[in-house]
């Protein structure tokens, strides 16, 4: 794994597009006059805004009985009413009879469920299909946070005759009550983009959020954090929708959205960049005396562990652990750092003393092994 990744940018694709890349349209296709009136008044309220029309038409449900998409149908009714308006089509295919159905009505774009992208098999069947077929495939990430699952079956693609591949950031499924119905989890995305910066990602902020008030806010911090493009769903009218009803945004919401994105850029004009160069400068010190401050917590720590070992104590004692978390978001709250925040640091510093400890009790019982060996 590394940098290598062979993919064509975006804007090489053969398809009009801007950064950032809009791909929206509905949840799922419902009936003909629903994907035509949709397509419509997409290109009316957001012309040159979206680039890309999405359109379920096999929809992954949790439970049977419920509305399944409309099938092979639904591709011609889709088709011809984004060709009347020039745009192309991404559709969701989730085994190699959707696949081949997609490419007969000619889909411009396939994309990879979340649910699918969880299974190897079900990946590598799609990938099988789609030998010596040049079309883009975007890949939504697994619906666990298993970042390995996501670039795995990126990989799948990768090894294949598909070369214009992006990435499609839909949030993380989560057992924990949340605001979001699949919470974003940046640090996933952002370590992708480590990996492979040359990956296009998109977000996809209706399945992030999963409620029409969140998608603003989404949309704002996915361009903010420089991610290529949004794939947002939206229906002529998403109270009746069959599907994802309460986070499709109507066309002329989306409209509203997408003109006031931010406009960001990766690099500072020149005359901003030595103020930027002073901050950064600052952020590195501070950084280095966190390190320097760990360290010594660390070693501390390290001294706690011999005297536990010596008075025969456990390692880990879970009234000190309260004590340092409540004393610790105590004294942050007050700073105005969030609980949740100063929880998830201490619980790594807390691992890590932990650890550290650990090895103080390893190393002695395996001086004892060794002196017991020589016995
Ligand atoms: C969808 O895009 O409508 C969909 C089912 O998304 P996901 O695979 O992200 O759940
Ligand atoms: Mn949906």
């Amino acid at each position: 794994m590394g940098t290598d990744i062979q993919v064509l940018p975006i804007n090489s694709w053969g398809i009009k597009t801007k950064k950032p890349i809009v791909i929206a349209g509905p949840c799922s296709v419902e009936n003909e006059t629903q994907i035509w009136e949709t397509i419509q008044a997409l290109a009316t309220h957001c012309s040159e805004q979206v680039h890309i029309i999405r359109a379920g038409i096999w929809k992954p449900r949790t439970r049977p009985n419920m509305f399944e998409g409309v099938g092979e149908k639904g591709l011609s009714w889709v088709k011809k009413a984004a060709q009347s308006v020039g745009l192309p089509v991404a559709v969701e295919v989730a085994n190699p009879e959707h696949v081949e159905q997609a490419l007969k009505h000619d889909i411009d774009i396939l994309w990879i469920g979340a649910r699918t992208t969880v299974s190897p098999f079900a990946v590598q069947e799609i990938v099988n299909a789609l030998k010596g077929i040049d079309v883009p495939v975007l890949i939504k990430n697994p619906i666990n946070p298993d970042i390995e699952l996501w670039i795995g079956a990126i990989e799948r693609f990768v090894a294949s005759d598909i070369k214009r591949i992006a990435a499609i950031h839909r949030g993380f499924s989560m057992y924990e009550k949340s605001i979001y119905r699949n919470p974003p989890m940046w640090e996933i995305p952002i370590e992708l983009r480590r990996r492979y910066p040359y990956l296009p990602i998109i977000v996809d902020p209706s399945h992030i959020g999963g409620a029409r008030d969140l998608i603003y806010m989404l949309s704002q911090q996915a361009i903010s954090l420089g991610f290529d493009g949004l794939m947002i769903e939206s229906s002529i009218d998403p109270d009746r929708a069959l599907t994802d009803a309460k986070q499709q945004i109507t066309p002329w919401r989306l409209a509203e959205i997408l003109s006031s994105l931010p406009q960001t850029k990766p690099f500072p004009a020149d005359k901003e960049s030595s103020h930027l160069t002073l901050l950064r400068d600052r952020i590195d010190i501070i950084d280095d005396c966190l390190i320097d401050l760990l360290k010594e917590r660390m070693g501390i720590s390290k001294s706690i562990g011999e005297f536990k070992k010596e008075q025969h104590l456990t390692l880990y004692q879970p009234e000190r652990w309260v004590e340092i978390v409540n004393r610790a978001t105590e004294k942050a709250r007050k700073k105005g750092l969030s609980d949740d925040f100063i929880l998830k640091l201490f619980q790594q510093i807390h691992n890590e003393s932990i650890q550290h400890q650990t090895q103080v009790a390893a190393d002695n019982n395996q001086a004892v092994q060794s002196s017991l060996n020589t016995i």
